[in-house]
């Protein structure tokens, strides 16, 4: 199938990575955890669904920067078609045709470390332990969360914002983060990412309850 690449925030030329064959924020640096890395290790949510359910392979440790602590997070739309298919294989697919995408680049891997899909299904994404890519000179100590769909072209389904706001909610419990450290990739850098119907989402889901 043509390979789908992510746009409207994720593209070569307004990427975390801008094209360049490394991370941002790139450090020659393997942590010793890789050398024995498996699925569902340093993830805190019960319910995700597991890495070894979509990926085919796992990070690549050459390229990959340990993430230290977490302090902030940030909310990503895929960027591509419209998707709303609640099918698990669909999704799947979906994520991984991303990560492909992504190491492509000369990312270690998918640069978001969860992922939601139109059914309100919690993806393991990359490994929280280590830092993501998703936002250009905002990847330290950043969670990347991405809701698959393009969202300027289709509305956020109920289910996958009923998940996000569980996400999040989980996220800053655990990571003790404040709500003005909830962010979307637009209010970080000049994107349209997460599109026009995902970012009145969050601007709702900022203002409810989070507790
Ligand atoms: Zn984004």
């Amino acid at each position: 199938m043509t390979p789908m690449r992510p746009t409207g925030g994720m593209t070569a030329s307004t990427g975390a990575a801008g094209g360049a064959a490394r991370e941002p924020e790139f450090v020659s640096h393997k942590p010793a955890w890789l050398d024995g890395w498996k699925s569902g290790q340093g993830q805190p949510m019960a319910g995700i669904e597991p890495r070894r359910s979509w990926a085919k392979y796992g990070p690549n440790p050459r390229n990959a920067n340990v993430m230290g602590s977490i302090t902030r997070m940030t909310v990503h739309h895929d960027g591509m078609n419209a998707f709303t298919s609640t099918d698990r294989s669909s999704a799947a697919e979906r994520i991984e045709n991303i990560r492909s995408a992504h190491v492509g680049q000369g990312w270690a891997d998918i640069g978001y470390h969860y992922i939601i899909d139109p059914a309100g299904r919690v993806w393991e994404g990359r490994p929280t332990s280590l830092q993501g890519a998703h936002v250009r000179d905002n990847n330290p100590g950043n969670l990347g969360i991405m809701v698959m769909g393009n969202y300027n072209k289709q509305a956020v389904t109920g289910p996958s914002q009923s998940a996000l706001r569980a996400t999040i909610a989980t996220m800053m419990r655990q990571y003790r983060i404040e709500r003005s450290r909830v962010y979307t990739h637009q209010e970080l850098v000049a994107t349209e990412c997460p599109g026009m119907s995902l970012q009145r989402a969050m601007v709702s889901i900022r203002a409810g309850a989070l507790a």
